[in-house]
């Protein structure tokens, strides 16, 4: 299995070189030279499967047998061996013909852990084969650096660096990266938004000279490794609620796409998604783009869902390519006029075939915690905030043919975001026991401003063992 650009102009790569890659070199990301396809049969097979089962055949259509599904099956073991639910990513009815698929019970309470836990493994599995080190750099808008932190602490051949916006997370979402002490984890908050965060990250891997001397790494959402990870909690639920033999469609509360580019990925190879289904927040670029093909930033404004608030959906990028009918030149131009003038000149048809798929739904803050109220009363349910706006989006697209049954991405447990929820419901959900001292323990972090030379002068210092 290959590995090519979206921009055309990076050599292709197999999968391993692809996970220590993240972003191509030209600024692209990769993709698969070809879908791997399932039959229907293929597809029943894997029916009632245990999820790390299930996760290892799946991402074993990936890697091309490096590593191969033998390997897979021991890491996603001991991935999902900590997780804080026997199903791993269980389904829980919330409604008629709406399903909550909670990709909250790992170790730090978000979806992110689903995939970052395997990629820990993988990164120590490939580095210790090669006999080689990286430093792991990585933009966070609260979820996916604690993730990775969790996944990579007290590994030997990784350093990692995170780079959060400084007074943007959620205190819980702060404290489960800062105090990790140990000492290959770095926390840097930068004194400006998410994108710029993101903007330095990506400035740091095009800085080529830098790239290399510090071998970088990304575990962003950029990072194919963590999309074919993802792919396989919507099998689970597809195959549970009766697919291949029954249509079902996916709503998903978004920021830099990597998730719902996930559930793309998986109907592309055979699964029968009928409709997939984006939820935002005021920060709703993508939904503008589905609406009225107006993918124009705005500036990112603070809401009650912090890890959707992004203007610049990174993994777009690998949808943009598909909808180009693979044509990474027409790509690269495409995204080149997009960080130029603020505006992603998508062509007509492009944008059609995007909209057949794609239903986008933007909610508010109030209409958030109404949600979060809502699902409570009617429910009995919990919904964090980011989840709650992907029940609303699903209650609002669902397909008309009721007999499709819709699985909503739940994304945060609710004690990540307990401010919101107790102010909607007035129940203050409590952390898990393994999180209970979050409070209480030391932090570690530093403060420095949006400027790419001291960021890097930063990186620099904690990967010097790197160097060494
Ligand atoms: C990261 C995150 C999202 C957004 O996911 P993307 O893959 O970036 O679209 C939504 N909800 C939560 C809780 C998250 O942590």
């Amino acid at each position: 299995m290959r590995y090519v650009s979206t921009r055309g102009d990076a050599p292709a790569r197999d999968f391993e070189g692809v996970l220590l890659a993240g972003l191509a070199e030209d600024g692209g990301l990769f993709m698969p030279e070809s879908w791997p396809l399932l039959s229907a049969a293929e597809w029943r097979g894997l029916r009632g499967l245990p999820y790390p089962e299930l996760a290892a055949q799946l991402m074993a259509r990936f890697t091309g047998g490096a590593p191969d599904e033998a390997t897979l099956l021991r890491m996603a073991r001991a991935a999902y061996g900590g997780f804080g639910h026997a199903a791993t990513a269980p389904l829980v009815q919330v409604e008629p013909g709406i399903f909550s698929l909670e990709l909250f019970h790992g170790p730090t309470l978000a979806f992110k852990d689903m995939a970052m836990q395997l990629l820990g493994q993988l990164f120590d599995h490939v580095l210790e084969k090669r006999g080689e080190r990286v430093t792991i750099v990585g933009a966070t808008s609260g979820d996916t650096g604690s993730a990775a932190i969790e996944a990579c602490r007290d590994r030997g051949a990784i350093d990692v660096v995170i780079l959060h916006p400084e007074g943007r997370t959620s205190e819980v979402q702060r404290r489960q990266m800062t105090t990790v002490l140990s000492s290959n984890i770095h926390n840097i908050a930068v004194q400006g938004s998410f994108d710029d965060c993101q903007d330095l990250v990506k400035a740091m891997f095009n800085d080529a000279p830098f790239r290399q001397e510090m071998r970088l790494s990304a575990v962003n959402s950029i990072n194919w490794a963590r999309i074919a990870a993802q792919v396989p909690y919507y099998a689970y639920a597809a195959l549970a609620l009766g697919a291949p033999d029954r249509p079902v469609a996916v709503s998903v509360p978004t920021g830099n796409f990597g998730n719902v580019l996930a559930a793309w990925v998986a109907r592309r190879m055979g699964l029968p998604i009928e409709r997939l289904i984006i939820g935002a927040n005021r920060n709703d670029i993508l939904a503008r783009f589905l609406a009225a093909n107006d993918m124009s930033v705005q500036g990112v404004a603070p809401s009650l869902s912090p890890s959707m608030d992004i203007q610049v959906s990174s993994n777009f990028e690998r949808l943009l390519f598909e909808l180009l009918g693979r044509d990474a030149a027409a790509t690269a131009a495409t995204m080149r006029r997009f960080r130029a003038e603020g505006r992603m000149p998508v062509p007509d048809d492009a944008w059609r075939r995007a909209t057949a798929l794609f239903h986008g739904h933007t909610l508010s803050d109030e209409g958030t915690l109404e949600e979060i109220r809502r699902l409570h009363r009617d429910s009995a349910y919990l919904a964090d905030p980011h989840t709650a706006i992907g029940m609303a989006a699903a209650r609002a697209h669902r397909p008309e043919d009721r007999g499709i049954p819709v699985i909503v991405a739940a994304t945060a447990h609710p004690a990540k975001f307990p401010d919101a929820v107790e102010k909607a419901t007035g129940i203050r959900p409590p952390l898990p026991p393994r999180l209970a001292d979050l409070y209480q323990r030391e932090e570690r972090l530093t403060v420095l401003p949006n400027e790419l030379e001291g960021i890097e002068a930063a990186v620099r210092g904690h990967a010097r063992r790197n160097a060494a």
